[in-house]
C-alpha cells in the first residue's frame, strides 16, 4: 500500500569521464553485512544485504579501474561509548568496524579515503577536531560533480548522509558539488519484522523491504536522484 501511495520513481545513470563523480561506500562493513558478525549483523544469508554488497564491489572495481576517487565509511565505536537506541557494535579494532572480505582489497587502493565514523552521519562523522571536514576536502579536492551513494542502511546511515550532504550543498559548502545520487540496487537495510519486534521490549518494527523504499523516497523528497542503473560511458 505505501508503495502505491509514495512511489518512488527511478532513473538511469551514465557516468564519463567529462562529469567528475565521486563513490561513497556507506558501512558496508562485518558488522552490518556478514551473517553472525555481532549485534547488528543478519543473523541468516539476506538476500537484499549481499545483493548490496555484489553492486558495491561491482562499482569499486569499476571505479578503481578508472582511478576514480572513493571515500569509505566505516561504523567504528569506542567500547566505552554507546550509541542508543542501537546495542553495542561495530566495536573499533574488531572485524565488525572492518570492510566485508569482498572489498577488504580497497584498503591497498591509492584512490580510496577510508574513514572511521562513531555515529550515524557520515557527515557529521567526518568532522575533525580543528572543525575541518575530511569529506568536504575530498568533494573539494577531487573536483567531485556527483557523489554516488552505496551501502546500508538505506533508511539510516545513507538516508542521514545523504541529507547532510544535501543540506550542505545547499549551503554552498560543498563546491563544486552538484548531485547526490542513491543507486537502489547497492544499497540495502536490515530486517526487523512485526511479529519478531513484537516479543522485543522497546524494539521498533523495521520491515526490511518497505523501510528500505522509505529510505529512498526519504533521499529523493530531499533531493537526491535515485537511480536503479549505473553504467559508464567512454
Ligand atoms: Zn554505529
Amino acid at each position: 500500500m505505501l508503495k502505491n501511495e509514495l512511489p518512488v520513481e527511478q532513473e538511469k545513470i551514465v557516468l564519463s569521464g567529462e562529469v567528475k563523480s565521486g563513490l561513497v561506500l556507506v558501512d558496508i562493513v562485518n558488522g552490518f553485512c556478514t551473517v553472525g558478525s555481532g549485534n547488528l549483523a543478519p543473523q541468516a544469508p539476506d538476500k537484499q544485504i549481499s545483493g548490496m554488497v555484489d553492486e558495491s564491489v561491482k562499482l569499486a572495481r569499476e571505479f578503481c579501474k578508472k582511478n576514480w576517487p572513493i571515500y569509505a565509511f566505516l561504523d567504528s565505536h569506542h567500547p566505552d561509548i554507546p550509541e542508543p537506541p542501537y546495542p553495542p557494535h561495530c566495536i573499533a579494532g574488531t572485524d565488525e568496524s572492518k570492510l566485508v572480505p569482498s572489498l577488504q582489497w580497497l584498503e591497498n587502493e591509492p584512490n580510496v579515503t577510508l574513514r572511521h565514523k562513531d555515529c550515524i552521519d557520515g557527515f557529521l562523522g567526518s568532522l575533525e577536531k580543528d572543525g575541518s571536514n575530511v569529506f568536504v576536502d575530498w568533494v573539494k579536492a577531487n573536483e567531485i560533480k556527483v557523489i554516488l551513494v552505496v551501502g546500508i542502511c538505506t533508511d539510516v546511515c545513507v538516508l542521514d548522509f545523504v541529507c547532510s550532504a544535501l543540506s550542505a550543498r545547499n549551503r554552498g559548502l560543498l563546491p563544486p558539488l552538484e548531485d547526490v545520487i542513491v543507486y537502489s540496487h547497492g544499497c540495502a537495510t536490515f530486517d526487523l519484522p512485526i511479529h519478531v519486534a513484537r516479543n522485543i521490549k522497546g524494539a521498533l518494527a523495521h520491515p526490511q523491504d518497505l523501510m528500505h523504499h522509505i529510505g529512498l523516497y526519504m533521499a529523493k523528497s530531499r533531493g537526491a536522484k535515485v537511480v536503479s542503473e549505473v553504467s559508464f560511458g567512454i
